[in-house]
């Protein structure tokens, strides 16, 4: 192991380059054995190569040139070691990345192509697994020299370098139980929704950063992996929704139940492109009605007291848990999978209470053009938008004040939904 590490630190052009080690094996298997039996029939002697050594590909480019085109891409012909499939850059440009090489994986695996197909598989794997490593978590700060700042070393960690121990350690990963979600039906729809899955790994990830150097600190071992193997395991869970999804794809076999639940995604919880690195909901600040930030699931009542998502309806008032309540003249922004949904549907509302005395009007544009807008009073009741974004990339939720009493603009999005027919 230690071996292999010092390889890549000669060989690699980035000092950062290393991610999860021995836990790529570890996650990929754990993620492999959750898969249904006819699954690992499908990938018969490949199953084991995938945990053995396609999981670790992109950290293999120099070395192992014979598998080094399953990490490269046709858009950046120059480029042996992508950076991007060990850590992740911004929304649209990971997005593609990622249905790209899923792309590969699964005309791969229609064409009976199974080793190329699990070879593509592997790349995923190592992408999904060092978005989801707790040293990939701070962009741009992969030596956490300024994580070193907030959070000053003790004697016994002084002067190190903290990416390797941050995220390897010797662990098994099991996730028994765990059944792998079907993500798309198609590869545009299944890669758009595994980044969504991505992000909560990543989110997940970064929880584990910081009690990890800490564990580190203090020179508690059992701490340290306690704290990767959350990390780890959510990760293997993401890395076994996509596997699941490629050789569904893959076969053209879909479970009718699963198949159902994807008729339909509410969307209140996704992150948003103003998002950047994730850092939601903080980048996008607003003063109006007060001093805040979107809030996915809540309204912040004066700017700081988190209040249900509500509505006033024809059957009177109902509380929503996917939502989003946003500020005035401050856009939120969705990458929507082209081609997938044919409608986007939301309750359009001013909160019953906070928002009596307000004035919005609520606009959704596609690509830049205005799809629908409505004006409402806060004594109105909530009324249900819709619109066509069939050919829509991108789906934009934007508020501005229509009133006098500015304060009282507490305008919330219930249940933005994308629906396929
Ligand atoms: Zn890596």
């Amino acid at each position: 192991m230690k071996a292999r590490l010092l390889a890549s630190l000669i060989v690699l052009p980035c000092s950062f380059a290393f991610g999860w080690g021995q836990p790529h094996h570890a996650i990929t298997r754990g993620a492999l054995d959750v898969l249904p039996a006819w699954q690992k029939n499908l990938l018969g002697d490949e199953l084991k190569k995938l945990g053995d050594l396609y999981c670790m590909i992109p950290d293999n480019v120099f070395s192992d040139k014979e598998n080094a085109a399953y990490a490269k891409m046709e858009s950046r012909p120059g480029e042996v070691y992508l950076q991007i499939l060990h850590l992740p850059t911004q929304q649209p440009e990971y997005h593609e990345v990622i249905r790209y090489f899923m792309d590969k994986a699964v005309t791969a695996m229609r064409e009976g192509r199974t080793t190329d197909a699990a070879k593509f598989m592997g790349t995923i794997c190592h992408q999904l697994e060092d978005y989801g490593s707790p040293s990939h978590t701070v962009p741009g700060d992969n030596q956490f020299t300024l994580l070193q700042q907030f959070l000053p070393p003790s004697e016994l960690m002084n002067d190190k370098l903290m990416h390797g121990p941050i995220e390897n350690g010797d662990f098994t990963v099991s996730i028994p139980g765990y059944q792998p979600i079907l993500l798309g039906t198609n590869v545009d729809e299944a890669a758009w929704r595994l980044m969504h899955r991505v992000h909560e790994g990543i989110l997940n990830a970064r929880s584990t950063t910081i009690p990890i150097m800490q564990a580190h600190y203090a020179g508690e071992p059992e701490t340290v992996v306690k704290h990767q193997l959350r990390a780890a395991t959510m990760d293997a869970k993401v890395v076994a929704d996509a596997m699941h999804t490629i050789l569904c794809l893959g076969a053209n076999k879909f479970e009718e139940p699963a198949r159902n639940t994807l008729q339909q995604v509410r969307i209140g919880t996704f992150i948003p492109l103003e998002a950047t690195s994730l850092y939601y909901p903080q980048t996008q600040f607003f003063s109006s009605p007060h001093w805040g930030h979107p809030r996915s699931g809540v309204i912040l009542a004066g700017g700081s007291q988190a209040m249900p998502l509500k509505l006033r309806l024809e059957s009177g008032d109902k509380e929503f848990a996917n939502g989003i309540s946003a500020g005035m003249g401050k856009p939120l922004t969705f990458l929507l999978p082209k081609g997938v949904y044919a409608r986007f549907t939301v309750l359009a509302g001013l909160h019953p209470e906070l928002g009596a005395k307000g004035r919005v009007e609520f606009t959704i544009n596609g690509d830049g053009k205005q799809l629908s807008t409505i004006i409402l009073k806060g004594t109105e009741s909530a009324r249900l938008m819709e619109c066509d974004v069939s050919q829509v990339s991108e789906l934009q939720l934007l508020l501005t004040s229509r009133g006098l009493d500015t304060k009282s603009n507490y305008a919330i999005w219930a249940e933005p939904t994308l629906i396929k027919k």
